[in-house]
């Protein structure tokens, strides 16, 4: 069946370049009732950590790419791969090279000198009187001539003449495997059909299906996705700021909104903007690729944020937003539900750290109140407003918004004020700020005795 992978080296944490190249990954599989692969290119020992693979798999689970094979781990297949290279070395298609490394950057600086492409001259390609007790690597045989085509699902037609070629170091002298030849082996015994992965690879590719042939393996169909850049131009990366995945999460996105900006960040449907999952795997096509890099819009994503902040089930949010109440240090035990927060205060944030920000006073007693709206609504003038509000507050039977409403109105009829001249005095007590949601709403959801005690607390 149609099999895609990712195959993420684990030296890093989870970045958007990687999960959007997952993302499509993941996509098309899913649209084509297919397999997802994880694997762990973690040959190079000196690199990978433990610490990167599960980096990568909390990336993975947070936006919900679950993969349905692995995660397979290449440094559990070196086995598998001495097989294959013996395989080309018995079927000629592989040698022994005993160049050393000085002898291979004199033929680079030959051929710098010539204006040429700096490239190995083969000279170990037909030769088998191999020295004793002397250090080789394995060399595939590139065909000489011809030319290799690649029908690329994103960029179209590439041809790459095998003259361009050089004989590629297959494994080295400790007879660890190198990244071409361990891919090529995995997509193989893999079954992968589709590798979807980012441009920076299509140079490996002619290479790559070069091996394969010699291997008599079938060929992938390939996608190379443009990479991703920042808003100068220039590559994503940790210059632009938040790079890594798990660092939306920490910023306050949802995993929803991260996923409909990545899916929308070099493919299109129209101009529709936002995609539910199951739109994006209904209508997800790698022909509907950009051919051309896009730019990461931060803008963009807070809008994207902002849409789903306030469209998903409010009870849903609320799990994301508990989180960030935890990373802020606030018990959501007590106090009203996650979700009537949410409902309240979506469409006044960008973001779910802000919203948590913003949400303390329903949980937690402020310690002192914001200077300006101190100033400005609650001292000198308050004390009249806030007692004769206090005493029909809590004279309420029942502590609902439309009772509190009433009780506010009725406070400025009596003092024949303004609604603001009791509302923002109010407000300041209640919330310790100048800021909140419609201030009824805001009581209710706070406690009677909660608002009651504030009050005192703001006429001490
Ligand atoms: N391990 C490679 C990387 O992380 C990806 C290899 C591939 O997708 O073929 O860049």
């Amino acid at each position: 069946s149609l099999t895609t992978r990712f195959a993420p080296s684990p030296t890093g944490y989870l970045h958007v370049g990687g999960a959007r190249t997952a993302l499509y990954s993941w996509l098309y599989a899913k649209k084509n009732g297919g397999d997802f692969i994880l694997r762990i290119e973690d040959t190079d020992l000196e690199r990978s950590t433990q610490e990167s693979v599960d980096a990568i798999m909390d990336g993975m689970n947070w936006l919900n790419l679950e993969w349905t094979k692995g995660p397979y781990f290449q440094t559990e297949r070196f086995d598998r791969y001495k097989e294959v290279i013996q395989q080309l070395i018995d079927s000629g298609n592989a040698y022994r090279c005993y160049c050393t490394p000085e002898e291979v950057e004199a033929m680079r600086e030959e051929a710098r000198a010539n204006g040429e492409k700096e490239k190995y001259n083969g000279m170990w390609r037909d030769r088998t009187d191999y020295p004793e007790d002397k250090p080789y690597v394995i060399r595939f045989k590139n065909p000489l001539d011809g030319n290799v085509v690649i029908n690329d699902l994103v960029k179209g037609d590439i041809t790459i003449a095998n003259e361009e070629l050089d004989d590629l170091i297959i494994a080295r002298s400790d007879g660890s495997p190198t990244y071409n030849l361990t891919v090529v082996v995995d997509d193989w015994d893999m079954g992968v059909t589709h590798v979807v992965r980012g441009d920076d690879h299509v140079n490996n590719t002619p290479r790559q299906i070069n091996i394969l042939k010699a291997l008599d393996a079938p060929l992938p169909e390939y996608a190379h996705i443009p990479m991703i850049l920042g808003d100068d131009g220039k590559r994503l990366s940790k210059r632009h700021g938040a790079v890594s995945v798990m660092q939306y999460r920490d910023d306050g996105y949802l995993p929803e909104a991260l996923l409909n900006y990545l899916v929308r960040l070099g493919w299109s449907h129209g101009d529709q903007e936002i995609f539910s999952r199951e739109e994006m795997i209904e209508l997800f096509d790698l022909t509907g690729c950009n051919r051309a890099p896009s730019a990461f819009n931060t803008e963009k994503l807070i809008w994207v944020n902002q849409h789903y902040m306030k469209n998903l089930a409010p009870s849903y949010v609320a799990e994301h937003l508990a989180w960030h109440m935890a990373d802020q240090g606030i018990n959501t035990e007590t106090g009203p539900d996650l979700a009537e927060v949410v409902k309240v205060q979506a469409d006044r944030v960008k973001t779910l750290k802000e919203m948590a920000q913003i949400s303390r006073y329903f949980y937690q007693e402020y310690n002192e109140f914001d200077a300006t709206a101190l100033k400005k609504h609650l001292r000198p003038v308050a004390q009249q407003p806030l007692e004769v509000v206090k005493t029909k507050l809590a004279a309420l039977t029942e502590w609902s918004a439309e009772n509190i409403h009433q009780a506010i109105n009725d406070t400025a009829d009596e003092l024949e004020v303004g609604m603001g001249k009791v509302g923002m005095p109010l407000r300041v007590a209640a919330t310790g700020a100048g800021n909140s949601p419609s201030l009824d709403v805001t009581l209710a959801l706070l406690a009677k005795d909660v608002v009651l005690a504030r009050i005192d607390k703001a006429l001490a």
